[in-house]
Parts: structure tokens; sequence; C-alpha cells
């Protein structure tokens, strides 16, 4: 059987993938098993945004590995410390509680801001309600897809735990009428990515900042996606000045190796972490600290978030000067953009599969959006030329007669 074949007869059918077997990675490059070169616009949902195989990533995974990986945290480790400060120190808050996946930390994150409503701001019990925007992703576990508003993502997964109310991204009016005296948190993406990188308007977080403030209630940036570079600043929430109380880290965290998350707070929340409270087996382990703070090394030494800043702002300017009909809008921040594709033309994933016949690898979010997110290493000339590629391809769409959208 090819790979193909094994993966539809042995896996569950969560994924719908392109028809691409990928067998190797390095830099902003992706190799297929017949040894076709691609380049990577989609870097792993900004798991990869350090390119596939840094060689300092790994480096500092195979040393670790070789010392110490997975003790628990039923001991001390020397890797954890060291990691958390440095965290703590980009993202100028006070403590973190490590995980593995992104889900996780979301999940850490409305444990901490629960608790810290009933402990510190006093809200009645099991009454803590946590406003959520629509059009969310924060990940896939059963309490995180109770408050999505995707029908696909929910269908025959409840019943739902409540407390999550929900209102329009971007409206500070419905969070203001949202908030009861049981808030205890906003939490929301600064931009939002699977929605197909919705850009919120400008004074959003100040908005929300001061609204949270206003009213006791604490603001949670989920940035597993946006933060670490990707919208050309190391936290999108610095693009508005202002400081949240708590932030969600993942993917890049991982230096593209390994999953490695976090929530991170002030002090005051994560107090309300007692022993017993929480926990992961594998969370906070040396080897994925060890990745961990050798990813973030690299994001300052390599001057990632600059770079992120410049070829974003390349990027940009490039799809938003592209004149076709096919292309209905272009969003984004540093080097991460969504283009709206008109469904009158193509879907998305058609788009994305003609692109992968041209060695560009990206790939659709919802139906009409092409996400364009390469590693934050990419050369320029490898981002002009998966421009020029995409170019081609909306521009043959234009030319093509209009297919109706099912086809
Ligand atoms: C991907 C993502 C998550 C979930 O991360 P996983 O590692 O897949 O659990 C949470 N929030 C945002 C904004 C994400 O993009």
């Amino acid at each position: 059987m090819t790979a193909i074949e094994l993966e539809n007869k042995f896996s569950a059918h969560n994924y719908a993938p392109l028809p691409v077997v990928l067998a190797r990675g390095e830099g902003a490059y992706l190799w297929d098993v017949e040894g076709r070169r691609y380049i990577d616009m989609m870097s792993a949902y900004s798991a990869a945004s350090h390119g596939h195989g840094h060689p300092r990533i790994l480096a500092a995974l195979t040393t670790q590995a070789l010392r110490l990986a997975v003790p628990s945290r039923a001991y001390y480790n020397d890797r954890l410390g060291p990691f958390l400060k440095e965290i703590c120190r980009v993202t100028e808050l006070d403590a973190a509680l490590p995980m593995n996946t992104g889900a996780e930390a979301v999940e850490t994150a409305i444990k901490a801001a629960r608790r810290w409503g009933y402990r510190v701001k006093g809200i009645p019990k099991d009454r803590a309600e946590i406003i959520v925007a629509d059009g969310n992703f924060h990940g896939r576990t059963t309490t995180i897809i109770g408050f999505s508003s995707e029908p696909e993502y929910r269908d025959g997964f409840g019943p739902f735990a409540p407390g999550f109310p929900s209102v329009p991204f971007g409206d500070l009016g419905a969070v203001e009428r949202a908030i009861t005296p049981n808030t205890a948190a906003v939490m929301v993406e600064p931009i939002q990515g699977e929605a197909g990188i919705i850009v919120p308007p400008a004074g959003y977080l100040i908005g929300l900042r001061r609204i949270c403030d206003a009213n006791r209630v604490l603001l949670i940036l989920d940035e597993v996606q946006s933060g670490l570079g990707r919208t050309g600043a190391w936290f999108a929430f610095q693009h508005e000045k202002i400081k949240p109380d708590g932030v969600i880290l993942g993917k890049a965290l991982g230096g593209g190796v390994l999953p490695v998350s976090a929530f991170v707070g002030r002090q005051e929340l994560m107090d309300v972490f007692t022993p017993g409270s929480h926990g992961s087996t594998f969370g906070g382990n040396p080897l994925a600290a060890t990745v961990g703070l050798e990813a973030l090394r690299i994001i300052r030494d390599e001057g990632l978030v600059e770079r992120s800043r410049e070829l974003g702002t390349h990027m940009l300017g490039r799809l938003r000067a592209i004149q076709s009909p096919a292309v209905k809008e272009i969003r984004g921040r540093g080097l991460w953009v969504g283009a709206e594709i008109d469904p009158n033309f193509a879907s998305a994933r058609h788009v994305c599969e003609r692109l992968l016949t041209k060695g560009v690898l990206s790939k659709e979010t919802h139906h009409t959006v092409v996400r364009m997110a390469p590693p934050l290493i990419i050369g320029r000339d490898d981002l002009d030329l998966a421009l020029d590629r995409f170019e081609e391809v909306v521009s043959e769409l234009a030319k093509m007669p209009r297919p109706s959208v099912a086809a």
C-alpha cells in the first residue's frame, strides 16, 4: 500500500490532507517522497516558525535527549527554571505553567481564570463566566469546542460546559454588554487565525484592556499562533502597547520539533495554583524546556521578529497589488496573511491544490481563505517565488470560465 492508502486505511479521518506525501524538511523547504521540493507557506500553523530542522534546535534537542528527557515534575530539574524565566522576560509577566499542546495551555488559562474569579474576585461558586469571541479557535478539547461557533467542530460532541458567553470579534460594545458580576475573564486571539486571519479594528486590545480594568475582569490573550514573532512583534498585544493579565503560548515555542506550550500570567493569577490543582506528566520536562528556551533565543539572535515585520510588509504589499477579480481581500500582519478567494471563481482548496502542483504548500482555512504563513526564516527570494506562483494561480482562475461553487 502507498503512504496515502495506509493513512487512509489506518487513520481516523479527522483530516483531509492535500495529496502530497512529505518525507523531509529543511528551512523553508519540504520534499515529498519522490524528491520534489516545495516552499512551505504553512509552517505547520506556525509550529515550524523557525523552519524545519533548525540546526540549533536539533543540537539542543539531541544534546538534552542524551542527558535527561522526562523525569516528571515529581522532582525539580535543571532546565525548567531557565526556560520559564526567559518566557517571563519576553512576555513581561511574572510566572508560567508549562504544558505541551496549545489546547492544554488554554485549559490551564480557563482553570486559572475561574479559580481567580472565585478566590480573588469573589464570584459565587460555579458561576464564573469567561467571555469569548465568535469565530474563535482555541483547540479541540470538549470544553474548548463547547464555545466554538463552528458547527463542524461541535457536532456530535456535546453536552458542553456552560460559562462561555460569546460576542462578535472586534466589537467592544458587545463585550461591555456581556460583562456581569460573574465575569472572570475575557479570552480572545489578538488576530483570529483559523477564522481566516481576521484582524480586529485598531484599538480593539486597548479597548478590551480598558473594559477589563473598569470591571475587574482578566484579559487573557491566546497567542498560540500570533505570538513569537508571527505578526512582526514578539506578541500581537505589543502592537497596541497593552499588557494582558495572561498569555497562552504554544506552536512555535516547540521550535518545530516538540509540542511545548505554556500559560503565562501575573503573579496574582498564577498564585491560584496550589500543589495538586493542575498538572501534566510531560509538561515542563527538561527536553521540552531545553528546546523551548533555544526556540526563544533563536528568535532573538536571528532577529526573526524584525524579519517577520519587514518580509510581512513586503508580502502584504505584493498580494494587495494583485489585480484579480478572484481575490476578494488580503488580510494580515507580519508573515501571516489570509487571501479571501471569491467562491465564484474557485474554492480556496482548489487554489491550494494548484499551488501544490507548482511547488508551493499552503492550506485553506474555511472554504474561502488561503493561508500564507511561511517560516520566519524564509529567504526573500523564496517568498517572492511563492508569491509569483500564487499570482499565477489566481490570474489563471480569473481567465477560466466561472465554475459553480461546488466544482
Ligand atoms: C493551534 C491553536 C490552538 C491549539 O493548539 P494545539 O497545539 O493544536 O492544541 C489554540 N489556540 C490557537 C489560537 C491556535 O492557533
